[in-house]
């Protein structure tokens, strides 16, 4: 057992002893999140207050402290209630007793997986969007797939940013404080005494950092927290917010997580095999484990070269201004107390993260720190790979771009957490017993094809179904809180049709993203929606607080309100989190995409909603080439033109001609819609397989884990 294992034993019984005799099982539950994708594992929580359990945001911890001694009662007095959790809790312990998977990596040297965001249940909220998503996804799939694997992260006490739009259109964000007390986290102590710490020298102060772990199955998740009594108010900040907008405390960020986080894994006595860089944030590891080859005497090339053979980076930006740069001078001045600890000078860092090393004006990018420091790269899909290489040939001047030492591996989405429970169960019915456990084999989902068509029909309808219960109730809700007009706000409790197609659109609302694709031909949209054959099309998503333009994208989407037809068949709900995504990739029948390639790095909310019968349209950008001609989806071309103008006008038409002379008449074309329901089982049976988080884990141990990476 990892570090911290008693600490979570203690909380556990400690809330246990709080609670009616005969639901400790429940306790025990609650601690790791290993609940959340066994099934029944919800259920058996909402059970005890289906209220309560929504209110709580489903943090179990939450709810065992804070429902009414009365539904205790209740519970305990639940026979049937109590015996299901103990299934629940059996087959979670079955799951976490299986022997490790042999292979390059061991238990003695696990793998430490590092991001700054990680997306593991909305009631963790320490993420913010498709890169948390991802290593959420990767440690349950490590998991399931048992490989020896610890997380790091940072715990912000205040997260990333909640969305409300007022009555003008313009974004407004709010924070909510995170109490880690009330999560199914505990502190990690020195043998259950003083909280265990960590001290790094960032800026001109020592910050001192405290440890949670949380459990994600059989994955330890160690999340960093400077609220530390040592640390004044401007250094406890630093674990505050999840992609602060200032640059200052960003930095401090990514030196507590890289360099304080293996100073961490050292306290807890986790000696790594292989560090996974996930994104550069946390990229100064590499100093952290030169340091340890400087105090044994090596030179500092040699002591960078042992760093770098045991470091491995996945890129997932191919945006340039997402690739964060500092100026040399706050490089200096946030390292620097750092740097002569360890006996380097600060200019040996602020080189290793320039492009061109020599040009001292030149500022010092992650991205390339990163990329110096690891001895195995990738990007994210192999459309992403080619332009990774692109980007960052420069870095390898002697080299065509083909031969830029940066590969890929094609992100997969965590089956089990996003299958909606209708599609759930249809697939039980038919791949048979343990086809979850085998689902990256493509076999496991050839009894895709025998799926009736009423059957798979009946079963997208009452996702879809739930999926327009939900637009019913958000909709007059955020209407009502931006102080809408009545018949607005009630055309919202009318939005939707069960029966009708329905579109969805949600991501980050940054302008690459192109939201505004829908809105180039504002007369054919709505003679679309409003057509005897209707479209709905439900839309979420959040600009980054300091990112005007993607502000001005939703401003300029609900000046469009008033128009016939809009109150009801196009939605904006605010907040998109991981529920909200959830509920809407289980839902839409189309799942649409329209970055500007070549800027979409992968974009796994399409295999989320592909794994629930979804159909995809979308840009040939991330990982849809790699999908798209087995899978039943419709693409746009996906070529780079500069012209901007005239790129967006032909996405744009042929958006709607698609839309108009295909995906509308193959969806009515029938009850059920026979040409449609053979592009969901195609789609389904491709998709399944191919892009699960499973086959990604897979990847990542034999490509780049193993001694070959
Ligand atoms: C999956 C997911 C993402 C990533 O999806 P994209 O296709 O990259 O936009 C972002 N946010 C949330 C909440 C998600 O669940």
């Amino acid at each position: 057992m990892f570090a911290g294992g008693r600490d979570l034993e203690r909380a556990a019984n400690g809330l246990a002893s709080r609670l009616p005799d005969g639901l400790a099982t429940f306790a025990d539950l609650a601690y790791n999140y290993r609940w959340s994708w066994t099934p029944g594992g919800d259920e058996v929580f909402a059970a005890v207050s289906p209220h309560r359990w929504e209110l709580c945001g489903r943090n179990p911890v939450r709810l065992l402290q804070e429902v009414s001694a009365d539904a205790l009662a209740i519970a305990a007095g639940d026979a049937q209630l109590v015996a299901r959790a103990e299934e629940v809790l059996a087959a979670v312990r079955l799951d976490l007793a299986r022997p490790p998977l042999p292979g390059p990596v061991t238990p003695e040297c696990p793998v430490a997986f590092f991001c700054a965001e990680y997306a593991v249940h909305q009631s963790l909220p320490v993420y913010s969007g498709g890169l948390g998503a991802l290593a959420g996804d990767l440690l349950k799939a490590a998991s399931d797939r048992a490989v020896p694997l610890v997380g790091v992260g940072l715990m912000y006490r205040r997260g990333y940013f909640r969305q409300q739009i007022d009555l003008t259109g313009r974004q407004r964000e709010y924070w909510i404080e995170n109490d880690p007390e009330r999560m199914p986290a505990a502190l990690v102590t020195v043998d259950g005494g003083e909280p265990l710490t960590v001290r790094v020298p960032i800026y001109d102060a020592f910050v001192t950092a405290q440890v949670w772990r949380i459990d994600v199955g059989r994955v330890p998740l160690f999340l960093l927290d400077a609220e530390r009594p040592e640390n004044d108010r401007l250094t406890r900040w630093i674990t505050s917010q999840l992609y602060v907008g200032d640059p200052y405390t960003r930095l401090a960020q990514y030196a507590l997580l890289g360099l304080g986080g293996m100073r961490a894994l050292e306290a807890l006595g986790i000696e790594p095999g292989v560090v996974h860089l996930n994104e550069g944030h946390a990229g100064f590891v590499s100093l952290e484990l030169a340091a340890r080859e400087l105090a044994r005497g090596a030179s500092l090339d040699d002591a960078l070269a042992a760093a770098r053979e045991r470091t491995v980076f996945t890129t997932h930006t191919p945006v340039p201004a997402g690739n964060d740069r500092y100026p040399h001078e706050q490089v200096v001045d946030a390292l620097g107390t750092y740097a002569a600890e360890i006996g380097i000078d600060p200019e040996t860092i602020s080189r290793l993260g320039r492009t061109h090393p020599e040009a001292r004006d030149e500022p010092f990018g992650v991205t390339q720190f990163a990329l110096r420091t690891s001895r195995a790269r990738n990007g994210v899909s192999a459309r992403h790979g080619e332009v990774a290489r692109e980007m960052w040939q420069p870095l390898w001047p002697d080299r065509p771009p083909e031969l830029v030492p940066i590969g890929y591996v094609t992100n997969g989405v965590h089956t089990a957490t996003w299958l909606g429970a209708p599609m759930r169960a249809l697939l039980d019915r038919h791949l048979g017993e343990g086809w979850i456990e085998r689902v990256s084999d493509s076999d496991a989902w050839a009894a895709v094809d025998r799926i009736g068509d009423d059957e798979l029909w009946a079963v997208r309808r009452q996702q879809r179904e739930r999926l327009v219960e939900l637009v019913r109730d958000r909709a007059p809700l955020d209407r009502l809180t931006r102080g809408e007009a009545r018949d607005y706000v009630e055309a919202g409790m009318r939005s939707f049709d069960p029966d009708a197609l329905t579109i969805g659109f949600a991501r980050r609302l940054a302008t690459y993203k192109r939201l505004d694709l829908l809105l180039h031909e504002p007369e054919r949209a709505l003679a679309l929606i409003n057509g005897d054959r209707p479209v709905q099309i439900v839309i979420a998503g959040k600009a980054h607080p300091r990112d005007e333009p993607g502000k001005q994208l939703i401003q300029r989407l609900l000046g469009l309100r008033g128009a016939p037809g809009v109150g009801s068949r196009i939605v904006f709900l605010h907040d998109y989190d991981l529920e909200l995504a959830s509920r809407l990739v289980q839902g839409c029948d189309v799942w649409l995409n329209v970055p500007r390639p070549p800027l979409e790095a992968s974009g796994t909310s399409g295999m989320k909603s592909a794994l629930n019968g979804g159909l995809q349209l979308s840009v040939l950008d991330g990982w849809w080439p790699e999908a798209y001609e087995a899978a039943g989806g419709w693409a746009l071309s996906g070529e780079v033109d500069p012209d901007h103008a005239a790129q967006d006008a032909r996405h744009s038409a042929e958006l709607l001609r698609l839309l108009e002379q295909e995906v509308v008449p193959a969806f009515y074309s029938d009850a059920p819609p026979r040409p449609w329901l053979e592009r969901v089982r195609h789609s389904l049976r491709t998709i399944g397989p191919r892009f699960s988080a499973q086959r990604m884990v897979d990847d990542y141990v034999e490509q780049m884990y193993g001694p070959d990476g």
